[in-house]
């Protein structure tokens, strides 16, 4: 059983250490955006496939695929989905759960709709949204001092007012709010990306009563089994072989 393991998440990590162990011929798939990325456990490859018909050409190497890359990871889900279905390949999403709504989040279903209700509710927005997502920031909130985190630091040139800090979770409470004091954040924009990784901003929001404007989820793909956790999904493997 040759495993395709679409990845870049702490899951696809830990699915692949699981694999590696149970003796599974997993291969972890990376885009290769980040520029330093956590390697998993065993066989990696790195960079996209060139769309579904390049993805169906390298599935001809395997006989299953788990899609546990990012919730937002929108263009490699769908893809996979396509793929597996043309080529009749077992596919299984890996999807993290969304964060327990907290009654005082603002949900909002876009990154330009995000920029405009954070503009109304603050004036120092930290944005926590990745790199790839700030462009539609700049439109509605270019004359703000927005304080972006991003893992790499992005190609797009940020307003003058921004200012743009590098780093990568897992984070700390006590880190997140030391930041947010710095900045003087009132509002944080954040995709609901689930997980403990991010969670500290969380909870140091609502400690210093700053507003919180989170990105829903694009919804999954249609008719592809779903799982929230590692260990179903290792369960899914176990059953293919
Ligand atoms: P995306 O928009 O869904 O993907 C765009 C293209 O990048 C895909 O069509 C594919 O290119 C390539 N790609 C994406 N993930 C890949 C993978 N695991 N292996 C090989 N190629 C991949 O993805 P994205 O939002 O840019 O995310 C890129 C990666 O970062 C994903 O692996 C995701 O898990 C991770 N990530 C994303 C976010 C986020 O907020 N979006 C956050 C954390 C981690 P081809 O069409 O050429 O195959």
């Amino acid at each position: 059983m040759r495993l395709l393991l679409l990845g870049g998440t702490s899951e696809a990590r830990e699915l692949a250490a699981r694999l590696v162990d149970a003796g599974v011929d997993v291969t972890s798939s990376l885009a290769g955006r980040v520029a330093r990325p956590r390697l998993p456990v065993g066989t990696v490859r790195v960079g996209g496939f060139g769309g579904v018909d390049g993805l169906r050409t390298a599935l001809d190497d395997f006989d299953a695929v788990v899609d546990a890359t990012h919730p937002f990871a929108l263009g490699m889900t769908a893809n996979a989905a396509a793929a597996c279905r043309l080529d009749g390949v077992p596919l299984l999403r890996l999807e993290r759960p969304g964060w327990d709504p907290d009654p005082a989040w603002r949900y909002v279903d876009s990154h330009e709709e995000a920029a405009v209700l954070a503009g109304r509710l603050g004036a120092y927005p930290l944005l926590t949204v990745g790199r790839q997502e700030l462009a539609r920031f700049v439109p509605a909130l270019a004359e703000r001092p927005v304080l972006a985190r991003v893992v790499d630091v992005p190609d797009l040139a940020l307003p003058e007012a921004w200012e743009l800090v590098t780093s990568r979770g897992p984070y700390t409470l006590a880190g997140e709010r030391a930041l947010m004091r710095r900045h003087r954040t009132d509002v944080l924009v954040t995709k609901d990306s689930g997980g403990s990784y991010t969670w500290p901003k969380m909870q140091a929001a609502a400690e210093l009563d700053v507003a919180v404007v989170v990105v829903r989820r694009p919804a999954g793909p249609e008719g592809v089994m779903a799982v929230t956790t590692v260990r179903e999904a290792v369960s899914w493997v176990e059953g293919l072989r």
